[in-house]
């Protein structure tokens, strides 16, 4: 579970973030929507601070998020993200890639990193590229691997930001089918996204923000049929 509590967070004079309250309970997926510069980056980046919140508490599985030093490594590995443009460790092969977090942070011996790997490899479709470098695959096959890679730390939580933007069309749907299928196994998951369709079938409630503030929470039947303002409304015409 994860809790945000009065979070705010400005860049200069840019308020990202304006007092954000934000629950997640266990299991449940959450879908962040909105505008361009609405803070939803900021927003995931905050939960394993990538981001450091001027004000405002984070709890993760209840326990209030660490503010520095050894504990970092640990939160990063309980807070897994993956990125729009997936930031797969270019020099190191897909299998690396995916036991180097559980063998540096969790301690995990080679032989079991590695077909805890495999096995992570072969559920998302791409047990086959194991022995290449990520530049060696297409979008679609590196987001499987970063997938693979965060799910590997056995995360309490898994933050997607926007995971689907920079892949081809034809690749976008087997990604998010892997998302949805984590979504159905009852992870915790906040996933930013320009999917409505996957908005509106998966998530569990929909965060609509704007201009650093969460205008609505709610469950996507109520979102999507009876928008409460103004903002998500204009928003849903413009991409629906
Ligand atoms: P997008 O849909 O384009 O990804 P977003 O909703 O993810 O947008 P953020 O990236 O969270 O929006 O940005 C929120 C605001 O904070 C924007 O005005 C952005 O320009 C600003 N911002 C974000 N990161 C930084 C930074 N590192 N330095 C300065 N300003 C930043
Ligand atoms: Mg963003």
């Amino acid at each position: 579970a994860v809790q945000m509590r009065g979070v705010n967070k400005s860049f200069g004079a840019k308020a990202a973030l304006i007092d954000i309250d934000l629950s997640v309970a266990n299991g449940q997926t959450a879908v962040v929507i909105g505008p361009s510069g609405s803070g939803k980056s900021t927003l995931c980046r905050t939960i394993n601070r990538l981001e450091v919140p001027d004000t405002g508490q984070i709890l993760i599985g209840g326990t209030p998020q660490p503010t520095g030093g050894k504990e970092l490594p640990a939160l990063r590995a309980d807070v897994g993200m993956v990125f729009q443009d997936f930031n797969l460790f270019p020099q190191m092969t897909v299998l690396d890639n995916v036991t180097y977090g559980p063998r540096a942070v969790r301690h995990q011996s080679p032989e079991i990193a590695r077909d805890r790997a495999m096995d992570l490899l072969r559920r998302v479709g791409v047990a086959d590229q194991a022995p290449k470098l990520p530049a060696e695959l297409s979008g679609g096959q590196q987001q499987r691997v970063a997938i693979a890679r965060c799910m590997a730390m056995d995360p309490t939580i898994m933050l997607f930001d926007e995971p689907t933007s920079a892949l081809d069309p034809e690749m976008v749907a087997e990604v998010l089918a892997i998302m949805q299928s984590l979504s159905e196994e009852h992870r915790t998951m906040i996933c930013v996204t320009h999917e409505m369709g996957f908005a509106r079938h998966v998530a569990d409630q929909i965060v609509f923000m704007a201009d650093g503030r969460i205008l609505e929470q709610s469950p996507p039947a109520e979102f999507f049929e009876h928008p409460a303002t103004s903002r998500a409304q204009e928003f849903l015409a413009s991409v629906l």
